[in-house]
């Protein structure tokens, strides 16, 4: 109890810890000896007084060291793994890991379940019928080395630590301390087996980060931390005021990814998934240059072999790859609502958070781990922000199963939305890049 005590004193009155104290601190925390109230109380420490680089690090390795890791090396090649810091409508991984897997670049994604706004990737993948995440480490092996991507659901007991200190976190406003993020973050990929790490930092409405200068923050602690660990790490920081793509929900976010995949698509989402593409390469050593990554990417879509790439992977985990030219055979909401523009205009504002919301009003996300999500439900944007609107012209449609819930998404919907006689500044797709 007395080094419990010395240690979130130490923090507390503002000195740095050492590796050994953060050791205690995670292994009391996660055994059980150290009980809630006493990490809630280093975590509050935290929030005043934060952490050094150092500190960031050795609470990475004992979050890391609290469960499971994923050994990767079988696989031939350097494995680059993409994470998001969670945005609106972002369904980048479902592009990425066929395109950079048909440049000849091994991915393994793994994701788990998740909160919010949409499920998570595994989730979305569930919309595809047949398709199985569940997969044991040997198949998730077999079917790298076969067609150089897999995407599974999370296998195995990784970082307990971060389980119990998020829940803890939760609940205790400690949530928003940005080296407890970025330990939470990079301790997730590093034990997933990652050798490189590309980071996706959300700024803006819909994202936990609201300001530039937060995200440029938590991404240079990231990237501190990953290189600390000797895994290369790349960050950029990318605009969340509007939803990414145009899709919010789980089988419609599966449908623009198979669009964007067969060339049918433009726009923020595909371009935003060439860049990530393109820095996946880049740091694999695929390519000489950025613009021999990026020409390399976009002949892949244009002529087919990254559509053909995700069919393949579907075949592979038992899912049915003919929905790659028949979107009809994905889920499909019965009832389909339009949005009207009040008066012409620009459209100025399409708020990613609430949306969002919106979206999980209609069932595509959930609030707590058991939800049940409908595959089906989820909003279309027809228009973005600077795009010019007539009154009567529809902004978006809303998916849905039934009309229960339609009036309390449209509330929030109508929220959302800005339409004024100005044209809006147009802000850039990306801000920045962050690298050691
Ligand atoms: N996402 C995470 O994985 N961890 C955090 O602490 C916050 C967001
Ligand atoms: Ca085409």
């Amino acid at each position: 109890m007395k080094a419990y005590y010395d240690i979130v004193l130490k923090k507390r009155n503002g000195r740095e810890l050492t590796r050994e104290e953060i050791n205690y601190l995670i292994n009391g925390f996660v055994s059980g000896s150290i009980p809630d109230y006493q990490m809630a109380a280093w975590a509050m420490a935290v929030y005043f007084q934060g952490l050094s680089e150092e500190e960031t690090i050795y609470l990475t390795e004992a979050m890391i060291n609290s469960g499971d890791t994923v050994d990767l090396s079988p696989i031939p090649g350097c494995k680059v793994d993409k994470h998001s810091t969670g945005g609106v409508a972002d369904t980048a991984t479902l592009i990425l890991v066929p395109l950079v897997a048909a440049a000849g670049v091994s991915v393994v994604k793994m994701s788990g379940r998740g909160l919010g706004h949409t499920g998570g990737t595994s989730d979305k993948l569930k919309s595809i019928p047949g398709f199985c995440t569940d997969l044991d480490i040997d198949t998730i092996f077999k079917l790298v080395r076969k067609s150089g991507a897999v995407m599974a659901g999370q296998t195995g007991n990784l970082v307990p630590a971060d389980k119990k200190l998020y829940a803890l976190r939760d609940v205790t406003a400690t949530v928003d301390i940005i080296p407890l993020i970025a330990s939470s973050v990079m301790s997730k990929k590093i034990a997933a087996g990652a050798d490189k790490i590309l980071l996706d930092v959300k700024v803006g409405k819909g994202a936990f980060m609201k300001t530039r200068e937060q995200a440029m923050e938590l991404a240079r602690t990231m990237v501190k931390i990953g290189t600390g660990m000797n895994r290369e790490t790349v960050a950029l920081i990318t605009n969340m005021d509007q939803p990414l793509g145009n899709a919010i929900g789980n089988a419609l976010e599966v449908k623009e990814a198979i669009l964007i995949l067969r060339g049918d698509l433009k726009g923020d989402l595909y371009d935003l998934s060439i860049e990530l593409a393109a820095e996946m390469l880049l740091m694999a050593k695929a390519v000489r240059c950025r613009i021999e990554a990026k020409s390399l990417l976009k002949g892949l879509i244009e002529d087919g072999k990254a559509a053909e790439k995700f069919a393949e992977i579907i075949e592979n985990q038992g899912g049915n790859p003919a929905v790659i030219e028949d979107l009809s055979l994905l889920p499909n909401a019965p009832l389909v609502t339009p949005v009207l523009a009040s008066e012409d205009g620009y459209i100025w504002e399409l708020d990613a958070e609430k949306l969002g919301r919106a979206a999980m009003i209609l069932g595509a996300g959930r609030e707590y781990k058991e939800q049940e999500i409908l595959l089906e439900v989820g909003i279309i944007l027809n228009k973005r922000i600077g795009d010019e609107v007539n009154g009567g012209e529809s902004i978006l449609d809303i998916h849905s199963v039934n009309p229960y819930n339609l009036d309390a998404a449209f509330e929030l919907i109508s929220e959302a939305i800005k339409i004024k006689a100005e044209k809006p500044q147009k802000y850039p797709l990306i801000f920045d890049r962050i690298a050691e």
